[in-house]
């Protein structure tokens, strides 16, 4: 018996609700597969989990609160009052990424791993954002919070909290001082930045051909507060801002969070 599900957009067959690829014609059907990756890479990382989070005293200018913000479409990185107080966690799903791409990640080095984020069209910050990214040394929870209602939820990560259960040991999230990448948001528009993690993500390979687990935590990225700068802050799509998962026929710009493995 046919299955009433997602009619492929392409040869029109109808395949069951939860399918990637068409079983007729092949072609990815819906996110996270299609549209397909701007870049070349061996595997793409979509997928994750994030908060933007906020310092006691940077309540962001429409929303007066420090609740994580998780369920926001689009969050802002930088500076309100304090100069590192609007800040971003994220997480992307990299085993599942490694095993939808049928790829086994314990016999993958990465050469080079890039994030790709993309700032929305909010206000101008006045000057670049100088950014800095490290690797989280604890989990979070994802953010539960909203902007734009300003509810407070509990469950998500904040400022002081990880997660429900569990505080950060420093107030606005335990990283790696060791190791960092860099990079800048421009003041003001619409654009793609891409960022080279790679260095971060070597440690976290090598530590797997050592112990056989893979352990990431995700990354956040925060003002870099040893480059001078006047700016503010500005704001990047987060997963919230993704395509659902249903099947569709042209391609769209992708706006979330990336992570490309080479
Ligand atoms: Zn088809």
């Amino acid at each position: 018996m046919e299955v009433e599900g997602s009619r492929c957009p392409f040869c029109a067959v109808s395949n069951s609700d939860n399918v990637k690829f068409c079983r007729r014609c092949l072609k990815a059907m819906a996110w996270p597969e299609k549209p397909r990756p701007s870049r070349p890479a061996f595997v793409v990382a979509r997928t994750g989990i994030d908060a933007f989070i906020r310092g006691p005293n940077d309540g962001h200018p429409r929303n007066k609160s420090f609740d994580n913000s998780g369920d926001d479409a689009i969050g802002p990185i930088g500076t309100f009052f304090s100069p590192t107080g609007l800040r971003y966690l994220i997480r992307f799903d990299i085993e599942k990424a490694f095993s939808d791409a049928r790829l086994s990640i314990n016999d993958f080095f990465p050469e080079h791993v890039t994030l790709v984020l993309r700032t929305g069209n909010d206000e101008d910050a006045g000057e670049n954002v100088p950014i800095v990214v490290f690797s989280l040394t604890r989990p979070f929870a994802e953010g539960t919070g909203e902007w734009g209602r300003h509810w407070r939820k509990d469950g998500g990560c904040n400022w002081i909290m990880a997660s429900p259960d569990l505080s950060w040991k420093r107030p606005g999230g335990d990283f790696d001082e060791e190791n960092w990448a860099k990079s800048e948001l421009p003041r003001k528009g619409e654009h793609e930045i891409e960022i080279d993690v790679t260095e971060l993500y070597k440690q976290k390979f090598e530590s797997l051909k050592q112990t056989n687990r893979w352990e990431d935590f995700g990354m956040i990225i925060l003002r870099n507060p040893k480059i001078y700068s006047k700016c503010r802050f500005r704001s990047i799509y987060g997963f919230q801002s993704s395509f659902d998962e249903k099947p569709f026929s042209y391609e769209r710009a992708v706006k979330t969070p990336e992570l490309y493995f080479e």
